[in-house]
This record gives C-alpha cells, sequence and structure tokens, in this order.
C-alpha cells in the first residue's frame, strides 16, 4: 500500500483509522453478516448507525435542542435552491458573494425571488473578506446567504457579518468542523460533507426548528421541504446509508482527536507552517490578504505559469498530489483538512524549500 499526501479540494483526504475500520467492516458490519451497504436503511441495526451519527455531531458542535440535523442528498449545490424554496417567504434575500460559490448560490436563489447582493469582494478576485458590520440589509430580506470558507479563493469569515436581526444562513462545506462554532448564531448551517467529512454526494444541514415549516413556495418539490425530511428523521426515502455510516466514524475519530477546540489547535498549528513559509519565501506567495486566510484552502502562486506547472508535476511526482489551484484562479492550493496529518504539511513545505532553492 503506498498512501500520498493528498492535497484535494474535495472529495478529500479522510482519517486513515476511518478507511481501515470500514475496509475491516465491510463484509460483514459486527455480526449482521453483511455491508452497510447491503443492509435495509429501516433495520435495527442501520437505525443505530444513523442515530448516533446524529447524537455524536450533536456533541461535537454542541448543537442546541432546538435545532434539527437532516442528513440529505443533491450535494451542497441541491441547498442554492432548496434555501430559498423553504424560506422565502417575502421572496426576498440578501447575499454575500464572497467567491464562486456564493454567486451560484444567489444566481440559483434569483429564480425564486429578489436577491440583493449587499457585499461582494470580486473587484479584488475574491481575495478578501469584506467589512460586514454595517452592510444596507433588506428591511423585507427573509434571510442573509454567506459562504462561510471560500474553498476556491481560501478566504474565510473570521466574524460573523451583522445580519441586523434577520436569519443567517452559511454554507460551511469547507470549514465543517475545523473548529467550534456557536450554532446558535445561525438559522441554518450546512455543508457537502466530501471536503472535510465524509463521501460526496452528501449534505448536513442544521437548522433551526421555526424555519421548518409547510409554507414554502408553490412547486417546491416534495424531496426539496425540510418539513418532510425532519418529521422523518431523514429517512423520508431510503438516505445516503453507507455516507452517513463514514461520516458517524468520522464524527467518532473527531471526538478521539479531543473534539472541535483541539482541532481549531491543530488547524492553526498546519496552516501556520504553511503561510509562515508563504510569507518568507523568495518564490512562492499566498494570494490571499493575511486576515481573511482560511485555515482550510490556502492558494499560492510563483507568479510564473510555468513554473507553477513545473512544480505541480515535480510534487505529484514526489507523492504531493492534487496541488493544482481551481480551473479558474490557476496557480496551487493546498486543501489541508482536519485528516491531514501535520507531517503531510511539514514535508509539503520541505519540499517546496528545496524547490525554490533549485529554481530561484
Ligand atoms: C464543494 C463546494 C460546494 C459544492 O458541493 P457539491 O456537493 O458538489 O454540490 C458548495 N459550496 C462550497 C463552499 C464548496 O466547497
Amino acid at each position: 500500500m503506498n498512501r500520498v499526501y493528498n492535497f484535494s479540494a474535495g472529495p478529500a483526504v479522510l482519517p486513515e483509522e476511518v478507511l481501515q475500520e470500514a475496509a475491516s467492516e465491510m463484509m460483514d458490519y459486527q455480526g449482521s453478516g453483511m455491508s452497510v451497504m447491503e443492509m435495509s436503511h429501516r433495520s435495527k441495526v442501520y437505525d443505530k448507525i444513523i442515530k448516533e451519527a446524529e447524537a455524536d455531531l450533536r456533541e461535537l458542535m454542541q448543537i442546541p435542542d432546538n435545532y434539527r440535523v437532516l442528513f440529505l442528498q443533491g450535494g451542497a449545490s441541491l441547498q442554492f435552491a432548496m434555501i430559498p424554496m423553504n424560506l422565502m417567504k417575502n421572496r426576498v434575500a440578501d447575499y454575500i458573494v464572497t467567491g464562486q460559490w456564493a454567486k451560484k448560490a444567489a444566481q440559483e436563489a434569483a429564480m425564486y425571488g429578489k436577491v440583493n447582493v449587499v457585499a461582494s469582494s470580486a473587484d479584488k478576485t475574491f481575495s478578501y473578506i469584506p467589512d460586514c458590520s454595517d452592510l444596507p440589509i433588506s428591511e423585507d430580506a427573509d434571510y442573509v446567504y454567506i459562504c462561510e470558507n471560500n474553498t476556491i479563493y481560501g478566504t474565510k469569515f473570521k466574524t460573523l457579518p451583522n445580519t441586523k436581526g434577520k436569519t443567517l444562513v452559511a454554507d460551511v462545506s469547507s470549514c465543517f468542523l475545523s473548529e467550534p462554532v456557536d450554532v446558535s448564531k445561525y438559522g441554518v448551517i450546512y455543508g457537502g460533507v466530501q471536503k472535510n467529512i465524509g463521501p460526496a454526494g452528501m449534505v448536513i444541514v442544521i437548522i433551526r426548528e421555526d424555519l421548518i415549516t409547510e409554507d414554502v413556495l408553490p412547486g417546491t418539490p416534495t424531496m426539496m421541504r425540510y418539513k418532510i425530511h425532519d418529521d422523518a428523521a431523514s429517512l423520508y426515502n431510503t438516505p445516503p446509508c453507507y455516507n452517513i455510516y463514514i461520516c458517524g466514524k468520522v464524527f467518532k475519530w473527531l471526538k478521539k482527536q479531543g473534539g472541535l477546540e483541539a482541532m481549531k489547535k491543530i488547524n492553526e498549528k498546519k496552516a501556520a507552517i504553511l503561510y509562515d513559509y508563504l510569507d518568507s519565501s523568495k518564490l512562492f506567495r499566498g494570494t490571499v490578504e493575511p486576515a481573511s486566510r482560511s485555515l482550510m484552502n490556502v492558494p499560492f502562486v510563483t507568479g510564473n505559469e510555468e513554473l507553477d506547472a513545473k512544480f505541480v508535476k515535480e510534487a505529484a511526482a514526489a507523492g504531493f498530489v492534487n496541488l493544482k489551484g481551481h480551473r479558474t484562479v490557476g496557480g496551487m492550493r493546498a486543501s489541508i483538512y482536519n485528516a491531514m496529518p501535520i507531517e503531510g504539511v511539514s514535508a509539503l513545505v520541505e519540499f517546496m524549500k528545496a524547490f525554490e532553492k533549485e529554481n530561484l
């Protein structure tokens, strides 16, 4: 077996312990005589898996009792439509556009109502988070929307926007469970799990219970109503069973690491190793304003496209894979999610130093 250091933005690295455990349970899950992939989602065995996953997530994030946890399909992108369909009672929402994912969400919402872009960082290729302390929040806005960590551009909100009392909705796909959050500040927190938690195709939605109503936009499909999924405890139809099982294992792994406070410390340490080097390097530089830097996604460039390509190629040959930047921005990006060990980041920096010496 030859595992690489995988810096993919998503689907992304998972904890080796989790993969090994899943492998050992593949043919016979805990004496059931079958794989989790083969069992009924209504069976007793599976009921324990999904209930434990929710309980562990609640414990990790200290989710208050008046919030529901939904395990749904369609990835993060389906939420771009589900959110307006379920929450746009006045057909007005305010969006803060700090990158491509927020932009896509705003475009989707505009199919259902009036979308006001109340702040944006498009003027500087999304390399910073705008000041959101006093925005022109719309009087009749149903919610204010952010993408909390911008996977492509490598920025993160360090303080949440002042929504002036409006419901905050946040896409946390690429910072999910990377540090503690105060769930009570949000109306909806959601994220596709393939960045920091599990296999692609699933989204976790944490939603305050008063936002779950039957009053949705006309024509909202049954499968896109939060109420349907909440009433059925995420078992309205067959859920993404195996994904939920893997996510549950990752929750247990996170608890074993010491929970989200501990993860935050580790993630800060890992990110500092890379950013400190980028700040001192004469060849590489980070592309994000320091105050807005993400702990999870670190974009960087040499300033020379040919050299960037050479770096990506030589890094891959040395076992550091998926370092090519997003196709829309170029350069490099190292995604250093929870499951990336600190040794992986240190080894990458050593490799970058050697590359700098040879190519400067
Ligand atoms: C990857 C990503 C998405 C899209 O996720 P899908 O599961 O592919 O729909 C949305 N938002 C953010 C912040 C992402 O990083």
